[in-house]
């Protein structure tokens, strides 16, 4: 078997380059999987309208959180899922509500740092901004509507303080105070420069309507194919709008090979396929709209009652449900290869990469490996296994927080990374067409006797 055509190592990864330009916040994401799920035939539902009853392809977006579905034309209330999770957040520096200061002649921009960011990497690159601004308006029923903007101008900097200055940070090494250190420049003068003014110009709103905002920092150089051979993907937020991409294109997929969203099959599908892009991974989850949020079991209920089924049912398609997590894994740094495990080496376009911790950092055990496993030997793909070593902690994911939230089995896999939470990220070219096809495949397993 060889991998499907639609996962072009080439194409898949020239989509995911503009799909992490055009998304710097968590809402330009869940907007350009908006876009990509629309043009694939899926329609968008509001989650206080009635759950769609109807054979078809659906999605709800809320703020940074993303929920697609398939009503498939036949199969009985109780039939399982297969979820694809990930998260559409990336570490990042954000502005405090009040951020005009001013310092020794500067204008600065108060910010706080977002998740576990490389603080290193933030030094002497071009920051833009982007986010969404709640603005005053008479059209809304709440009287607020959301904005979004993102410009791509270099605006900011974070400027890093010369050798000379800092003698002995090369040997003693460089420690970044959040406070101190890290808060951009963004001009010349004794007096602020209202940030509030500069929304309004960004959104089209005077000052006196800008009730709120979640804006934040972004690096404005963009993804681009590098090494010698143009093997390799150096990009900001590849953790995890890699996975998120990869996500959406297998959902769109297996729903066109259907026969289009809500197509009548000759034979009822084994499985009702799902994908759900979480915000705030890298804050721990707990939000409206976070992993740990009813979010995904909400959506799961929602879709067996509509179908006719009742609490039973759900439960029942609780019982056969499978969720993999989807989100980056570390590559073996060469600089570094005493770091990893031994035996089990990650190489960048070795393929998708399986997580496994006792500890549960992963969600990841047996059963649900073998799933992952299965959807590689579909795909035609080579899979890697992920262990760390017992004298070093680990980082986790959503699978954890999704498993115990929704009561699922459920398994963590992932794409190969070097740089991690740095503001450049650095993968392998032929990596996201193998994982997307990989998820698809998970997704869509072909039955037993096909
Ligand atoms: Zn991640």
């Amino acid at each position: 078997m060889s991998t499907d055509a639609a996962f072009d190592p080439d194409v898949t990864v020239s989509g995911l380059i503009d799909f992490i330009d055009a998304s710097p916040s968590p809402f330009h994401a869940v907007e350009q999987g908006r876009r990509l799920l629309i043009e694939a035939g899926f329609v968008l539902v509001d989650e206080a309208d009635p759950w769609p009853v109807a054979p078809g392809g659906y999605l709800i977006a809320r703020g940074g959180s993303l929920l697609g579905w398939v009503v498939p034309a036949n199969g009985a209330p109780h039939t399982p899922f297969r979820v694809v999770g990930a998260h559409t957040d990336s570490p990042n520096l954000r502005i405090k509500p009040r951020p005009d200061l001013v310092k020794a002649g500067w204008q600065m921009l108060a910010v706080e740092p977002y998740g576990g960011l490389l603080n290193n990497s933030w030094l002497d690159r071009d920051l833009g901004l982007s986010g969404r601004v709640a603005v005053r308006s008479g059209d809304a029923a709440s009287g607020v509507q959301a904005r979004l903007f993102h410009d791509r101008d270099p605006l900011l900097r974070v400027a890093q303080l010369a050798v000379h200055l800092d003698r002995g940070v090369n040997e003693r090494g460089l420690v970044l105070n959040p406070q101190q250190h890290l808060v951009p420049l963004w001009g010349l003068g004794d007096r602020p420069s209202s940030f509030v003014a500069y929304l309004g110009e960004q959104v089209g709103a005077e000052p006196a309507d800008i009730l709120g905002w979640d804006v934040m920092t972004h690096d404005t150089q963009g993804a681009a194919r590098i090494g010698r051979r143009r093997e390799l993907i150096a990009a900001p937020r590849m953790d995890n709008l890699t996975s998120s991409y990869a996500a959406l294109l297998a959902l769109s997929h297996v729903t066109r090979a259907a026969g289009g969203p809500g197509a009548e099959a000759t034979a009822a599908a084994a499985y009702r396929p799902m994908v759900v892009l979480f915000d705030h991974e890298e804050v721990g989850s707990r939000s409206e709209r976070g992993a740990a949020s009813p979010l995904l079991a909400a959506a799961i209920e929602r879709t067996v009652l509509a179908a006719g089924g009742t609490r039973e049912d759900y439960w029942r398609a609780l019982a056969g449900t499978v969720v993999a997590s989807a989100d980056m894994a570390h590559a073996t740094h060469p600089n570094y290869a005493e770091l990893h495990e031994p035996g089990h080496h990650i190489a960048l376009n070795g393929g998708p990469v399986l997580k496994v911790q006792t500890e549960l950092k992963y969600a990841t055990d047996g059963v649900g490996a073998a799933t992952v496993r299965l959807a590689c030997e579909q795909a035609g793909v080579p899979l890697q296994v992920f262990a760390t070593r017992s004298d070093m902690p680990c980082g986790s994911t959503i699978g954890p927080i999704t498993a115990g939230q929704v009561g699922v089995t459920t398994v963590d896999l992932g794409a190969p990374l070097l740089s991690m939470h740095s503001v450049r990220e650095l993968g392998g070219a032929a990596d996201p067409g193998m994982y997307a096809a990989t998820l698809a495949a998970f997704l869509a397993p072909a039955q037993s006797g096909e």
